[in-house]
């Protein structure tokens, strides 16, 4: 261990300095193996145990260089690892580690959210590809995007969670039409995409077919342990001029940039830091971050030895807690100039955004509740939520 430690030292040494071009420095970091150490030598690792995986982590905390450990939160790239066949593997992998292949998720539909085995997109064989049809909602990056994870229907016969499959869908094609949305924070990252008659080829398909619930059960627990994870409420930094110019492209994807200031300067600066009630906030907010952190290494833990698990729930609904009591203790602090906006006050913009902002992770990859749902049923062991349906062919379920 000693020896590792030493050796990834000892890269990081020759090889880290900051202001690197990113995707150069990934491609780096994945040609070393120190992206996803823990899978095999063919596939970018090095056939690591967690522990070793943990060392070379802490390694790239402590120079503060990015890029490892996406064995652990490469919502992409861990699922294709996991469900693709080797050609797709071979053509994408490397470019989806080193942050290379813009993506989007298509899965919620206007009829299908939470429930989201209840989607009505289509997908139909014909020869050597199936032909798509259908609309999705919510679709963040989805303009950017240059392939999706797709969840269809290829069999209307069997119960609503099993005629589901599982797609890697190439966006930009005749057929994919990506209008933007726009949101409470003014911002349009997300958009609603309709899909007429585009294509996808079969080998695309991520697992077997009509199984694609259980590798969307895979993606989620990704997405939701990147969500309630360390990096899962953090926005990029920036100063407060650069912050203020890029909330002022609401028109832009991309996260928006959030001055690199913290909540205890900011109580120092508004004079504050003596008021007991903000003291008592910024603990609150101390001992929750806290207490998010343990869960997430129980949770990275469970993770290396199972293929699944519910606490990835359990830190993203504490996530979405925190940036809650995180946004409003921000505006807070700002007293009377936190009910400006925008470039006016850059300090007070970013405030609101944060607030505002905050439902994204209540909402998005699952809603709060439905993590309360997964906690319950899954690590308390309560029943299960009746469903009616839930054995029905999809084809005889009445939906609006
Ligand atoms: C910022 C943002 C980005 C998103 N990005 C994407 C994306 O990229 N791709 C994508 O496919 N989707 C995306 N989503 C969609 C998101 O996953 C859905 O909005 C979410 O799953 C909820 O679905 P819904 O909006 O249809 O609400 P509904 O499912 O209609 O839920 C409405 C309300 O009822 C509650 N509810 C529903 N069922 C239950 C139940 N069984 N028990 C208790 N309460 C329940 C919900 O918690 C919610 O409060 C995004 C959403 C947001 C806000």
């Amino acid at each position: 261990m000693t020896d590792l430690r030493t050796e990834v030292a000892g890269w990081l040494a020759a090889n880290w300095r900051d202001g690197l071009e990113p995707k150069e420095w990934l491609g780096r970091v994945v040609d070393a193996g120190w992206a996803v150490p823990t899978w095999p030598t063919e596939w970018f690792g090095r056939g690591l145990g967690p522990d070793d995986a943990k060392v070379i982590a802490e390694e790239f905390r402590t120079v503060h260089a990015p890029g490892a450990g996406q064995d652990a939160w490469n919502l992409w790239a861990n699922t294709v690892m996991r469900e693709a066949q080797d050609d797709l593997k071979h053509a994408v992998l490397r470019r989806l580690l080193t942050d290379d292949l813009p993506m989007c998720l298509l899965y919620s539909e206007p009829g299908a959210g939470s429930d989201l085995a209840s989607i009505a997109t289509r997908a139909d064989r014909d020869g050597d590809e199936w032909v798509v049809n259908g609309q999705k909602v919510w679709t963040s990056g989805g303009r950017a995007a240059e392939y999706a994870f797709l969840i269809a229907r290829t069999d209307w016969d069997q119960p609503k969670h099993r005629g589901i499959s599982f797609f890697f869908f190439p966006m930009r094609q005749p057929g994919v039409e990506v209008r933007p949305l726009r949101q409470a924070t003014g911002d349009a990252r997300f958009n609603e995409v309709f899909i007429t008659d585009a294509r996808v080829p079969a080998a695309n398909m991520l697992g077997d077919l009509d199984k694609g619930w259980w590798v969307l059960q895979t993606a989620l627990m990704y997405e939701r342990a990147v969500m309630g994870g360390p990096f899962g409420g953090a926005r990029p930094k920036a100063s407060a001029a650069a912050a203020a110019a890029a909330a002022r492209d609401p028109e832009s994807e991309a996260n928006a940039p959030t001055p690199d200031l913290s909540l205890v300067v900011l109580a120092q600066r508004m004079g504050r830091a003596g008021d007991p009630v903000v003291r008592q906030s910024l603990a609150q907010l101390h001992c929750l971050r806290s207490v998010n952190d343990w869960t997430n290494k129980r949770a990275a833990a469970q993770l290396a030895k199972d293929s699944s698990s519910p606490l990835a729930s359990l830190g993203k609904l504490a996530m979405a807690n925190i940036l809650h009591v995180a946004g409003r203790l921000e505006v807070g602090l700002l007293g009377a100039s936190g009910t400006l906006a925008g470039a006016s006050c850059a300090e007070a913009g970013d405030a609101n955004y944060s607030m505002h902002n905050a439902f994204f992770f209540s909402i998005g990859g699952g809603t709060d509740q439905i993590q309360r749902n997964i906690i319950g049923e899954r690590i308390l062991g309560l029943p299960k939520e009746p469903e009616v349906d839930r054995d029905l062919p999809f084809r005889q379920i009445r939906r609006s």
